[in-house]
């Protein structure tokens, strides 16, 4: 039987911002496009294949991708061959005839989480042959369900001992700023076993910590409409051997059940360490997002959480002039983080999205230079908090997993997510180590090995 094989020689380059969940879907398109045999390269100008996987969370991202989108036309003008891919919440699942107008240069479009267009497209390419036809659709519904040897491209394989697991995609929510149910599609579950498979494997490639994703993970299985909850799915994940730690991340507020937090408190694998967008301190401003909870109930969950979980990390997302928002309504937001005191606050000027209820019923009534003010005043406020917690780690002894070799130090991280640095000639990739905290900083600390 002939078996298609891609041509020798040929290569591939990933572009990806925006969030985990991409960093997923890149890694996954990688490892299918190796299987086909294609190689990583890092230039764009070397490869056969360049995808650029997108994020249009704000403007910003989004005008990065235009800049991307420029010079991979000027390498495709020079090489006609090039097989040019865009992929993720840029295309959405249904923004691709818009963008094959607007960029007809590019050949093949993928909804985020969805690397099947490529592969049909390479098929189409190289497999003319009808008689092919039947097999090469068996293969791609492989692919599709992820190809058991090559998880890890091949230059990430053991090297790499953080991964990020996709465990529930798109998002049902619809709050009124954001545009990823537009992008990724109705809310849907994947299956408990080919999660744990998918980890399984990872681990084997040299995974020491797993990091279960999803835009709101702690809705886990609702949709099996049988029980099943996040909580059960960290329960099993727990009994993979190998695996040395388990985050997820995001939860939503309402969704964190107890049995949820009983779990992170009593498996030992999973990590004190949680992320949770509050995105405003003003239940107003709570209720035009369509947040669906109250300031007052968000400080219960965060007392709930503290008290199954003592000294468990808390991070939050945070948006400044969200339409309407007024300067006291602001302070109440600014109000709320000074009185949690959370590890780490991803902060946000709010930016209107298309599509979105609030681009299309609501006024962007803040100005920029107002957002900037607020976003710097948090900014600050959260820089002291962060000071004063890492403070409270200097001379103690802190238990890190090794992930990277950075500019002369090891850097590694403590079950509670905080970053750790320090030297030494031996090669502890992958290890824990124990350090004793020296120096501190909002963001980092700084120490010696403990033999
Ligand atoms: N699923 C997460 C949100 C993921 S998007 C949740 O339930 O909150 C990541 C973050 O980007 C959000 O938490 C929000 O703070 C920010 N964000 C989303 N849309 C935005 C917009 N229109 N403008 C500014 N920030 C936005």
């Amino acid at each position: 039987m002939n078996t298609p094989v891609a041509k020798k020689n040929k290569n591939y380059y990933i572009w990806t911002i925006g969030c985990q969940m991409n960093e997923a879907d890149s890694r996954r398109l990688g490892s299918e496009l190796e299987s086909r045999g294609y190689s990583s390269v890092e230039q764009p100008e070397e490869a056969d294949i360049v995808v650029l996987n997108t994020c249009v969370v704000r403007q910003q991202a989004e005008d990065k991708i235009f800049g991307r989108l420029g010079s991979v036309k000027t390498i495709k003008e020079k090489r006609p061959n090039l097989t040019v891919g865009l992929m993720g919440c840029m295309v959405g699942v249904r923004e691709a005839p818009r963008l094959q107008k607007k960029f007809p240069f590019v050949d093949v479009f993928m909804p985020p989480s969805d690397t099947k267009p490529m592969l049909e497209f390479l098929d189409s390419q190289e497999f003319v042959d009808e008689a092919l036809d039947a097999e090469a659709e068996a293969i791609q519904e492989r692919y599709a369900i992820q190809d058991a040897e090559h998880l890890l491209p091949a230059e990430q394989r053991s090297n790499t001992i953080l991964a990020n697991v996709p465990v529930v995609l798109g998002c049902s929510h619809a709050c009124t700023f954001c545009i990823i149910p537009y992008r990724r599609g109705r809310e849907r579950s994947r299956p408990m076993d080919e999660i744990l498979d998918e980890s399984k494997k990872l681990v084997d490639q040299g995974v020491k910590e797993i990091m279960f994703l999803g835009q709101i993970v702690d809705r886990y299985g609702h949709d099996f409409n049988d029980g099943t909850e996040l909580a059960d799915l960290l329960i099993k994940a727990n009994d993979i051997s190998g695996v040395e730690r388990i985050r997820f991340l995001t939860s939503h507020p309402n969704y964190m059940s107890d049995k949820l937090l009983d779990a992170v408190a009593n498996l030992d694998k999973v990590c004190p360490h949680m992320e949770v967008p509050v995105q405003a301190g003003n239940n107003e401003v709570l209720a035009n997002m369509r947040r669906g909870y109250t300031v007052e109930q968000f400080k219960e969950l965060i007392d709930r959480i503290r008290g199954k979980i003592p000294d468990c990390t808390i991070n939050t997302d945070i948006i400044v002039g969200f339409c309407g928002e007024t300067h006291d309504q602001f302070m109440d937001t600014y109000n709320l983080m000074e009185e949690i005191k959370f590890d780490k606050v991803h902060m946000a000027k709010y930016s209107v999205r298309p599509r979105t209820v609030a681009a299309r019923r609501m006024e962007d009534d803040v100005p920029e230079g107002e957002k900037a003010k607020r976003w710097k005043m948090l900014d600050v406020l959260q820089r002291g908090i962060q000071e004063e917690k890492n403070k409270t780690f200097q001379d103690k002894q802190v238990e890190i997993l090794v992930e990277a070799y950075q500019k002369g130090s090891w850097r590694g991280r403590t079950p509670d997510n905080r970053l750790v640095f320090f030297k030494d000639d031996r090669d502890w990739l992958g290890k824990i180590a124990n350090i004793q905290v020296e120096h501190t900083s909002p963001f980092s600390l700084v120490g010696k090995l403990v033999e």
